[in-house]
């Protein structure tokens, strides 16, 4: 365990660590990699990039959590193909994505999974490190549903150097309190991370083969900014408002001009529809979003906006509204 977090230290050190994580939406590989990166932007240390990813779909599409940690200025703005650490909060997602795609031969997986994690290797082919735990029967005991992605934020705040589980467990409480979850609910949650510690079964395994997890041939996005992703991915006839919840809209107000200019809502907006002009005092002026065909309420900016300034509101019984401010 101490050859792993001295070679974590040295990415840190060096060309950065990468992190990659699999699951649906709704599986918590999003929370789990911002969660991660509350704790490293709390070290004055590291520098850090985390963003999501998702298809069209809201409830039970894949979904990837990409996060950068280092202790130089991050370079890099895309996707990334190569990661150290592959995290998989859903075996069910392997049928469509392969979540061990580009991670070098001895990286470290770390799967939410009742297997042991030979088994694992074994069915997903992997070589290196393979962490597992069974974080569905975990969250079943505290939070009476099987959502395994605190225990997986447990192994991965156990594998990294410099990571504390207080510090991990108090950002924690902040995420999920920004999410507006009930106090119970946060406790409860906070329970499960602390009884995920010490839960992973650990295994050096090789049952890769030489072609397999290969890098896709689709290159990705590359060098584009996160975000940019979106324009390249809408089509234009896929009108993904028709996946918001039924009856509901986004809103955005902002009527005493407290936008900061942080623009976390245009890098998060899975569809590209936040609305902004230039402002000289703080860079950009977020005005609305443009939700009449392509806001499907996935509460990205909702939950990021550290102002509050998005909220999901009741249709009016007039009818359907557009561009909101
Ligand atoms: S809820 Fe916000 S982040 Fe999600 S699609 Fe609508 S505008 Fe974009
Ligand atoms: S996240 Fe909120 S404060 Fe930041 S740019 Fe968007 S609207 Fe403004």
């Amino acid at each position: 365990m101490e050859m792993i977090a001295s070679r974590l230290d040295d990415l840190l050190a060096t060309e950065g660590l990468e992190i990659r994580a699999d699951g649906r939406a709704g599986s918590g590989a999003v929370l789990t990699m911002q969660a991660l990166a509350a704790v490293a932007v709390a070290n004055p240390r590291l520098h850090v990039q985390e963003w999501p990813f998702f298809s069209s779909a809201r409830k039970g599409a894949p979904t990837r959590g990409f996060l950068r940690i280092s202790r130089r200025p991050i370079a890099k703005a895309s996707e990334i193909t190569h990661p150290h650490i592959a995290c998989l909060l859903d075996e069910g997602v392997t049928t469509t994505v392969d979540f061990a795609q580009g991670v070098p031969h001895g990286g470290i997986f770390i799967l939410n999974t009742t297997r042991s994690p030979e088994d694992g290797a074994r069915r997903f082919r992997l070589s290196g490190r393979v962490v597992t735990i069974d974080g569905d029967g975990i969250a079943q005991r505290f939070l009476k549903k099987p959502i395994g992605n605190i225990s997986l934020l447990a192994c991965l705040t156990e594998l990294l150097p410099g990571f504390d589980q207080e510090v991990t467990q108090e950002r924690l409480r902040w995420l999920l309190g920004r999410r507006r979850l009930p106090a119970s609910m946060i406790e409860a949650n906070c329970n499960l991370f602390a009884a995920s510690l010490g839960c992973a079964n650990i295994a050096d395994c090789d049952e890769a083969g030489p072609t397999d997890h290969q890098p896709s041939p689709f290159p990705g996005y590359g060098d584009l900014a996160p975000g940019a992703q979106s324009r390249l991915r809408l089509s234009r006839n896929n009108l993904t408002s028709a996946y918001a919840r039924t009856g509901y809209r986004l809103k955005f107000a902002d009527p005493e001009g407290i936008c900061n200019g942080c623009g976390h809502c245009i890098v998060n907006c899975p569809e590209n529809i936040i609305e902004f002009h230039p402002d000289p005092a703080i860079g950009v002026r977020v005005t609305g979003a443009l939700i009449t065909q392509y806001c499907k309420l996935c509460h990205e900016c909702i939950a990021i906006c550290p102002k509050g300034l998005f909220t999901e509101a009741p249709l009016p019984a007039e009818g359907k509204g557009g561009s909101q401010q």
